[in-house]
Order: C-alpha cells, then sequence, then structure tokens
C-alpha cells in the first residue's frame, strides 16, 4: 500500500539546513502581499541590474531549479538517482523571439538530448515550441478556422504569407532535427502544452511528429491539459487517430498551468472560458484521463505529471487492481524540482518509475519560470500549506530521533 505521509524517504536527499532553508522559502511564499510584489519588482530588478542575483539564486532558484548550465544539473540527477528518481531535463528559456534565437534554442536542446543519452536516469527532455517559433505565427495559425483541433495532424498553411510560410517551414525542421537527435539517442522529447490560442498548431504538428517517430517506441509525447473541457475527448480522439495512423501515442496528462491568463482573456475578448468550471471537474477529468490511459497501455506511453496526492495513488491503485507491476514500462510519473518530495521518493521507493522535472538555465532566462512557482505555492491553504506542513514533520522527526 502506496502511502504519501512518510517524510523520512520525501526528504532524505536533504540535509537539515538545507530542510530549514525550504522551511523559510515556504513560509515566505506563504505571505501574499510578499508575493505579488516580488513577482512584480524581481523581473524588472534582473532587467535593471540590482544586485539581487545571489539572493534569489541562494534560495527559489536553489529549491527549484537544477542548475545554470547542463552540467550543474549533473549534481542534482546524481543525488537524485541515488534514490531511484530519473530526471526530465527542462532548458528553460521563455519569451526569446528572432530566428537567430529560435536556431540557437534549438541547438540547444539537441545539446541536452545528446547529454542526456550520456547519463544514466535521463530518459526524458521537454520543449516548448515557443523556444523556437514565433508567438504570433502560431497565434495566426490557431485563429484560422480550418486549423481548429490539432488532432488529425493537419495544419492549414494558407493563412500564411509567402514569408510566414517558409518562417513556419524552419520551425517545422527544428522540431524534426531535434526529434531525429532524441530518436538516435534514445531519449523521450515531451512537447509543452501552453496557452489554447496557440495549442491547436502546437497540438498538430505534434500528432505529426508521433506519426513519424512513434512507430516502433515513443519518442515524442504530447501534453494534455485537462483543467480544458474538451481534452478528454481530445485524449480518445489522439488515441483513434494513433490507432489509425499505425502509431504509439505519448501522452504527459497535466491539468494546466495558465488558468487566470485563460480565463481572463476569454472573458476580455467575450468568448466562453476554454478552462473547466471548478477544481472538482479539472479533477474528475484528470482521474478519468488516468483511467482511459490504463485501459488502454497497450496502445499508448503515459505520463502521469501531477502534484495531486489523489491522481498519483489513483494511477498507482489502478496498476494493482489490473495485476500490472508499478514500474510497468508504459507508465511514468513525475514532479517539478522542489514540489511534492512526499509523492516522487514514495513512489520511487514503491517501485514506480518516477522523475523529476528539472528546469536549467541562466539565470534571468529562468525567472518567469520562477515566478510562476512562486505564485503557484502562494496559497497557504493550497500546496504551500502542503509542503511546509511536510518539512516542519521532517525538520520535528529529525530532531526527535537526533
Ligand atoms: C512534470 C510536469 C510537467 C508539466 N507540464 C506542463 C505542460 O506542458 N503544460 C502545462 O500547462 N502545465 C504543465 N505542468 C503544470 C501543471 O499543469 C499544473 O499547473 C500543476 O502541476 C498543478 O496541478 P497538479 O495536477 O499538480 O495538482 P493540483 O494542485 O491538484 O491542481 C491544481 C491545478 O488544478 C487546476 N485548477 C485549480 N483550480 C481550478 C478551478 N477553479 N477550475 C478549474 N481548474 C482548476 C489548475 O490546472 C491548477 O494548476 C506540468 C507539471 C508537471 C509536474
Amino acid at each position: 500500500m502506496i502511502s504519501f505521509d512518510n517524510t523520512e524517504f520525501a526528504f532524505a536527499y536533504k540535509t537539515y539546513k538545507e530542510l530549514k532553508k525550504a522551511k523559510f522559502l515556504f513560509s515566505s511564499m506563504g505571505i501574499g502581499w510578499l508575493v505579488k510584489l516580488g513577482t512584480r519588482l524581481t523581473p524588472w530588478a534582473i532587467k535593471a541590474h540590482f544586485p539581487i542575483n545571489g539572493l534569489i539564486r541562494n534560495t527559489i532558484f536553489k529549491q527549484f531549479v537544477g542548475g545554470e548550465t547542463l552540467q550543474e544539473t549533473a549534481k542534482v540527477a546524481d543525488k537524485l538517482a541515488q534514490y531511484n528518481v530519473q530526471v526530465i531535463l527542462d532548458y528553460g528559456v521563455e519569451g526569446k523571439e528572432g530566428e537567430e534565437s529560435f536556431d540557437y534554442v534549438a541547438a540547444e536542446f539537441i545539446k541536452v538530448i545528446q547529454y542526456a543519452a550520456t547519463q544514466p536516469n535521463i530518459p526524458f527532455m521537454s520543449v516548448k515550441l515557443t523556444g523556437f517559433a514565433r508567438f504570433g505565427l502560431l497565434e495566426k495559425l490557431d485563429a484560422a478556422a480550418d486549423n481548429k483541433s490539432g488532432v488529425e495532424g493537419r495544419i492549414n498553411v494558407n493563412v500564411l504569407d509567402a514569408n510566414e510560410k517558409e518562417e513556419w517551414q524552419r520551425v517545422v525542421n527544428r522540431l524534426i532535427k531535434i526529434c531525429e537527435a532524441a530518436q538516435r539517442n534514445n531519449v523521450g522529447v515531451l512537447v509543452d502544452a501552453e496557452e489554447t490560442w496557440i495549442q491547436d498548431p502546437v497540438d498538430a504538428l505534434t500528432m505529426q511528429m508521433m506519426e513519424r517517430f512513434n512507430k516502433s517506441k515513443v519518442v515524442v509525447y504530447n501534453a494534455i491539459q485537462l483543467y480544458r473541457h474538451d481534452r478528454l475527448q481530445f485524449l480518445k480522439d489522439s488515441l483513434e487517430e494513433a490507432q489509425k495512423k499505425n502509431f504509439i501515442l505519448g501522452a504527459k496528462l497535466v491539468r494546466g498551468a495558465y488558468m487566470e491568463k485563460e480565463r481572463k482573456r476569454a472573458a476580455a475578448m467575450n468568448y466562453p472560458s476554454p478552462i473547466l468550471p471548478d477544481k472538482e471537474s479539472s479533477d474528475k477529468d484528470y482521474n478519468a484521463a488516468i483511467e482511459f490511459c490504463i485501459e488502454h497501455l497497450d496502445k499508448l506511453f503515459l505520463i502521469v505529471a501531477s502534484h495531486n496526492e489523489y491522481s498519483n495513488l489513483y494511477a498507482a491503485q489502478l496498476l494493482q487492481q489490473k495485476n500490472l507491476p508499478l514500474n510497468h514500462s508504459h507508465v511514468h510519473f513525475s514532479q517539478l524540482l522542489g514540489m511534492s518530495d512526499n509523492i516522487t521518493f514514495n513512489l520511487a521507493k514503491a517501485g514506480c518509475s518516477v522523475s523529476k522535472y528539472l528546469p536549467f538555465g541562466p539565470l534571468k532566462d529562468v525567472i518567469p519560470y520562477l515566478m510562476r512557482r512562486a505564485q503557484e505555492n502562494s496559497s497557504v491553504s493550497g500546496q504551500t500549506g502542503r509542503e511546509l506542513q511536510l518539512i516542519k514533520k521532517e525538520l520535528q522527526r529529525r530532531k526527535s530521533t537526533a
């Protein structure tokens, strides 16, 4: 019987001093006004070259980021390996624009793949299409009526002018090169899901890549955001399409990271929100998606990417109920570095295939990622409360056994 209550397993990889630091950080993130102020001021202060890099590096960066370079991530990866926890490398570039930048990022992704291939516990890396494609270009493709729902892998480029068509072809070529490198090096590529108003071409291109690369094993995975009202059906349609076209589906299930932004845009532009009305509905669809995937494990690979204790437990229990091994080769679990160690390390202890999602990159480039983590962890009743409680419990346990 798996339990996520064991804090000794959860934090075995952290020293007492590191735990005290984590306690301080999560306590600070529970102070609403501080997070509000911090997330507004930090990006600006970094750009203005205020001397805050050291402070950030020693606090929030250390908690949630693997390092500034690939080599720096090795230390964290080695430590995780000691506890049978694997790594998904995430080169943390966001919001870069310009063809030169895009080529650079695509080349970096390939370097990440080559590096991962040399490491014993890095089976996956993640990519964001917006790392090497112009947001406006994706938006234009998405807006075209016949590009709705990328499930069939069709992209009508006729809405683009001649230059844009070439630009799009360069995006496609970059992703093909990344997937080819991944296939050669036996590393899985997880394509992130982003905002709904660019997601259709992302889905379509990812379906194309799966059709091309997922013939005998899974190289490419799509991310499915179950906070969207249409994604449970999308998952089912994706599998149907995969069956029709004879490829194996790779599905990373997430709830979704852009809820407020999505709702705000929908309200401002007066269209129905693509997000389910409440948390319960998101949970229901997420768990139904897990159930669907575990029902069809012979045809797909599933990644349960969540910090939700119930969802992780549910996936493990379904495997047990079906007499399938917890380390089934088509099922993987993943949580972000610095969050829900109680889930990750207890799953690993139970024998599941599990990883930490390890972002890395120059400090200034990972600031948007860090600000999202701060916001996500700022509600005392939610994630922070739970993290803090677990850290306190472990500190207490160590004190009493010292
Ligand atoms: C390994 C990994 C990879 C990820 N990759 C992606 C990705 O590619 N794209 C992406 O968008 N996100 C991604 N995420 C982030 C993820 O989508 C969630 O934001 C985050 O993990 C919180 O959800 P949860 O399942 O962990 O659990 P919980 O804490 O149980 O759920 C919180 C989530 O529930 C949903 N929710 C909360 N309140 C409501 C409400 N009122 N109505 C409807 N829904 C609500 C929101 O999605 C919120 O983030 C990833 C997360 C992990 C761990």
